[in-house]
């Protein structure tokens, strides 16, 4: 159970500020049980993101009294790409403020009506730009990466029989093959360089590019060295390096793996698409050498995206999460298995049998941790994915039913994650006392972040 310790030290603190748990109750009713909706100071632990939510070193920070703010060709701009180009390797590197204007920009430049792109799992955001632009998501990760018990080592791996198949049947409907690395949707699951290179033959055959979502890139790596063979000896970047090889570019949110608290980017071999999206860029994000970020913005990500490459940090990083996942799973608390990269996934299915996924397990889970331990977790679930069928309009529900705990980066101490881990088995032993919920109000896509919900009343007694 030992894992290393913190390779770093504190040289400044932020308070946390501790509230009854009368204050919570009022915040999280006032909220309409929507755990986005509660003020965050009054959360304790808060685990709802690893995104945007990093600590930045004292070498990010020193890099941002650095900021050149020119509207054009900032020094700072030259930096992050060089650091994109230096790791990642593809030539046309476009600055967004964030992942998902990335993901907008490339789909409404490359996609149209009737078009489909496969993913291992698309990620919320990246499903919403997707059918956006009225085309089909695919999600062909392997079976493995739908069973939350299975010890499969690479449970992010596409189904590389699923995707030739798909590429056969649907030829010319197809611009592009998506790879999200980690699988945030599936458990924060790595993908093998094995899977890549095999999804790289088939993306070849049918003449289709493949493109990363590589929010977790480093963290994947440092999978890919821990579990993969012939990989011990190889550093996170010469992994890295490889990985980005086998793709055509990626779309990247740099509030994961960038250590930033802002900021993305797009990077691509395809000068004709970076030039379409370069345009597009400039009506909606800024100029190409800022988009939508600040001169400093860009010289933290630089900074970040080679902190993270640390060998050190990646094993206290996955080490960190690893342990929330071991005292959970010690006393019985049903999790995905392995502990993803990012976030301890509990089951929700497993933790609340009795409550049906139409009256959202998960979310009846993440409000009572808010409630009664002042923790936020989030639902990867049905408040998140049920859909109506849009053919019969019946709700089709996910099949995982997930709480995602998620470890911000540099934040949070160990003795944080055995809080969290103490509420979390405590709830356990409690959960009979839960009840299912109801959506009051909901908003036609992305609807978790603003619902409203209600609790259904108690069950009467059965005689
Ligand atoms: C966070 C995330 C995105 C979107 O990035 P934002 O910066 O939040 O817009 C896309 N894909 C994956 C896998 C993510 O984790």
């Amino acid at each position: 159970m030992r894992f290393p310790a913190e390779p770093f030290r504190i040289k400044v603190v932020e308070p946390l500020r501790r509230v009854s748990r009368e204050e919570r109750v009022r915040h999280i009713t006032e909220a309409g049980l929507n755990i986005f909706a509660v003020p965050a100071d009054t959360i304790y632990v808060d685990l709802l993101t690893d995104s945007g939510t990093s600590a930045m070193s004292d070498n990010q920070w020193a890099g941002i009294m650095m900021g050149d703010e020119s509207y054009a060709g900032s020094r700072n701009f030259y930096n992050f790409q060089k650091a994109v180009r230096d790791i990642f390797g593809y030539p046309f590197v476009i600055p967004t403020h964030q992942g998902r204007v990335a993901e907008n920009l490339l789909f409404s430049t490359v996609l149209k009506k009737g078009d489909i792109v496969p993913n291992n799992i698309h990620f919320d955001t990246t499903r919403a730009n997707v059918q956006h632009q009225g085309a089909e998501a695919a999600d062909l990760v392997i079976d493995e990466g739908l069973d939350p018990s299975s010890l499969h080592p690479f449970k992010g791996n596409l189904d590389p029989a699923k995707l030739d198949r798909l590429l056969t049947e649907k030829k010319g409907r197809v611009p592009l093959v998506m790879l999200t690395v980690t699988n945030n949707s599936g458990g924060g699951q790595p993908v093998s360089l094995a899977n890549i290179r095999q999804v790289r033959v088939v993306c070849t055959k049918h003449g289709v590019p493949l493109f990363f979502d590589a929010c977790r890139f480093a963290e994947n790596c440092y999978f890919i060295q821990q579990r993969e063979s012939g990989q011990a000896n190889r550093s996170i970047e010469e992994i890295a390096k490889e990985l980005f090889s086998y793709g055509d570019g990626c779309t990247m949110s740099a509030k994961k793996d960038g250590l930033v608290n802002i900021g993305g980017f797009l990077a691509m071999k395809n000068e004709e698409w970076s030039k379409a999206i370069t345009n597009l860029l400039i009506l909606i994000e800024g100029f190409p050498t800022y988009g939508g970020l600040a001169g400093r913005d860009l010289e933290a990500i630089a900074r970040g995206l080679r902190e993270v490459l640390s060998e050190d940090y990646l094993a206290f990083r996955t080490g960190q999460v690893a342990h929330l996942g071991d005292l959970l799973d010690q006393a019985g608390v049903p999790i995905v298995k392995p502990v993803g990269g990012h976030a301890v996934y509990i089951d929700a299915k497993r933790f609340l049998p009795n409550i049906p996924q139409s009256q959202f397990p998960g979310q009846a889970l993440v409000v009572a941790l808010y409630r009664e331990y002042g923790i936020r977790a989030v639902e990867v679930g049905s408040l998140m994915f049920a859909q109506p069928d849009e053919k019969t309009g019946e709700m089709v529900y996910p099949k995982l039913e997930l709480v995602r705990l998620a470890v911000p980066r540099r934040v949070y101490t160990t003795e944080h994650m055995r809080y969290v881990a103490e509420s979390v088995i405590e709830l356990f032993r409690d959960r009979d006392k839960l009840r299912g919920l109801r959506v009051t109000y909901e908003a036609p896509v992305l609807r978790h972040f603003t619902a409203r919900l209600e609790e259904l009343a108690p069950e009467p007694a059965t005689r």
